[in-house]
Order: C-alpha cells, then structure tokens, then sequence
C-alpha cells in the first residue's frame, strides 16, 4: 500500500480529499459504517483514518455488597475495520496506534499485526485518559507520551524489535503520522511547551502531522507559521468537522478544547432547529476549505464522527 506522504507527493495540483471514520459502538453492524463510507468514494479519497477506543473503568456494585471494578471496551474492532476499508474500497487504511492501554510488548504485537495486513501508514497517539479517570497513566511498560510509540515505529522499520537484541529481523514500513493542536495541546501548560513536544515528536521521526479539528483559520494559519519557523517541515494536514447540531456550539469545544469564531457563535444561534444548523455548519466549512486550499493545504481532512451526508455536500463543493 502506499505511503500518506507518497499520496501527498503524488497529489497533483488539488489537495487531497480524507475522511476519519470511528469503528462503531460494539454490536453495531459494520455494514452501517462502510455504507456511509460508500458515498464518499466518488470523491476518490486515498486514505481513510480508523480511530483506536482505549478500556474504560466501571465499578459495579455486587449482590455481596462490594464494588468490582470492570474494563471494558465500547468500540473495539480498528484492526478488523481497517482491513474490511482495504478490500471492500481498496484504499489506505490508517490505523490509529495508542500508547494508553498498551505495554511496549504489546504494542510490538499489535504493529506486526498490522504488517502481516499489508499496513503501511499509521497514526501515532497517546490517548486521552482512560474513562473515568482524568489523568493519563501509562500501562505497566507502556509509554508516556507519543513521542516515545514513534521511536518504537521507528525501531520496528529498521528491523530493531524489543527483546531480539541483534538478531536481523524483517523491517516495517510505516509512515508515521502525529497530532498536533492549533489551539494547544488542553494539558501543555502553554502553546511553546506543547509546540517543543510537537517538535520532538517529529524529530524523533514522524512523517507527517494531521491537526485537531478547528473553526478558526487564523489559529491553523499561525500553528503552521510557527512549525515552519521551528524547523518542523513535514506536511500538516488541517482536520475539519463541520458542525452538525446547535448542542456542538457547547460541546465540542468542551470535548476538544477549541474556541468557536464569534460569527458561527451567532449564525448557529440564530437557527431554529437541528437541520438548520447542520446547513450552517456545512456552509462554514465548505468557506473554511475554499480557505485551506488557496493556501496550498496538501489534503482537507474530515472527521466524519458516524455521519456523512454532510460531508458528501461539503466534497460536491470543492472536489
Ligand atoms: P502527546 O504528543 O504525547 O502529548 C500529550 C501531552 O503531553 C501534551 O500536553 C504535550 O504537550 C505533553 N508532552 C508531550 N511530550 C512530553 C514530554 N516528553 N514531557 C512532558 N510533556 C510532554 N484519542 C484516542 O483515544 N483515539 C484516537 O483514535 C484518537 N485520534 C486522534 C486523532 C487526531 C488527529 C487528534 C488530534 C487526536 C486524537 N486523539 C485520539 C486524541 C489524543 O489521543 C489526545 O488528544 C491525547 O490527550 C494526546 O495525544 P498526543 O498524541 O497528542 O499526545
């Protein structure tokens, strides 16, 4: 399979249109999910991201009157998800590789498994904490922080596995993509101390950055100024989400720490009802990428978040 940056390379003139898709809610149909991929395939995306569902914590309460602590998991299924995307569309398939939840081992396990697919791009994450809990811990020998999982991708392409010393061992292939955050990272204490750890990441080896989703693009304008100026000069792809009900304006930048442009503030407000928002949420993002590409972005990238008729109105616009 091919390479993001080689996507990117072999793009000509326009940017490259991609989409984010979240594996479904456990019992779910998978049909669901790749139906509502079918209709964006008329806009010839070349890679399409899978999100990765860490464990989450409940305690329940037993007949006996003690508390058992329970992990389980809501949307399992990324590895399964990404290769159903390679042979039903026969696209890129891009992983997304967590540091919470996994051990090195067993991150090492789950990186074979997606060479062994034919797997080649990755995006690299530390996770947010495990629900309900509001610190990230890391597993038991697990990493910190994802500049840590991209030098163990980085390893694993030179043929260094964890525990085979100099053994010579088959090399992988990734292409290792980052997140990075216009609007900072919610726990980096300020934007240049978020900005050195996007920078090590990179560094450390990443190919490419895929940004955090904004409404404001001055904020990705700057972020991109400043990873310019620091030396970073890898690709950085703008994420986008148009906004899909009048409960977003309140709750998105609650989830994801962003801060919403006083002129969607009023135009959300100003609708009466769900269906209206959702227009106003898919004309503010079809302006937000007409934007995007007069600026030369590489690829427009959407989050699709489960839904995509609206993303396919946005793609009739601008592809
Ligand atoms: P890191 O780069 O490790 O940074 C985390 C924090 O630590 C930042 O505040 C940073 O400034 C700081 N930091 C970094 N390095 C160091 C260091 N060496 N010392 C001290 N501080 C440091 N979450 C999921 O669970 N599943 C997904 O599929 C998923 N997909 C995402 C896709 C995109 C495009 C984006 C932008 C986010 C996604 N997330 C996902 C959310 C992400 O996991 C969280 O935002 C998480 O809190 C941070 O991940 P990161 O990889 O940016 O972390």
């Amino acid at each position: 399979m091919t390479k993001i940056t080689d996507h990117i390379r072999n793009a000509t003139g326009k940017p490259i249109f991609s989409i984010e898709v979240i594996p479904p809610i456990k019992g779910d149909n998978l049909k669901n999910l790749l139906d509502n991929i079918e209709p964006l395939m008329e806009f010839k995306p070349p890679f399409i991201d899978v999100t990765y569902h860490r464990e989450e914590y409940i305690e329940r309460p037993m007949p006996d009157g003690t508390i058992k602590k329970i992990v389980t998991r809501k949307r399992p299924g990324t590895v399964g998800i990404c290769s159903a995307i390679m042979h039903r569309f026969n696209v890129d398939p891009v992983p997304h590789v967590l540091c919470g939840g996994f051990s090195r081992e067993e991150t090492e396990d789950f990186l074979i498994d997606l060479h062994y697919l034919g797997i080649d791009n990755v995006l690299v994450l530390r996770g947010d904490p495990a629900k309900p809990f509001n610190t990230f811990k890391p597993k038991e020998n697990g990493y910190s922080y994802a500049s840590e999982l991209v030098e163990q991708v980085c390893n694993m392409n030179k043929g260094i596995y964890l525990h085979e010393g100099d053994t010579a061992l088959s090399c992988s292939n990734f292409c290792i993509g980052v997140a990075g955050y216009p609007e900072k990272h919610f726990e980096a204490a300020d934007h240049t101390t978020d900005f050195n750890y996007l920078k090590q990441k990179v560094d450390k080896g990443a190919d490419y950055i895929v940004t955090q989703m904004f409404f404001d693009n001055r904020k990705f304008f700057d972020f991109v100024d400043k990873c310019r100026q620091a030396g970073i000069n890898v690709p950085i792809i703008p994420g986008l989400k148009p906004l899909s009900t009048r409960r977003q304006l309140t709750v998105l930048p609650k989830i994801f720490y962003l801060e919403m442009p006083e002129e969607l503030v009023k135009a959300v407000e100003a609708c009466e009802n769900d269906e209206q928002a959702r227009q106003v949420g898919i004309d503010w993002s079809i302006q937000q990428s007409r934007e995007l590409m007069a600026a030369g972005v590489p690829v427009l990238h959407f989050y699709t978040m489960g839904k995509s008729d609206n993303i396919v109105k946005i793609a009739r616009e601008l592809f």
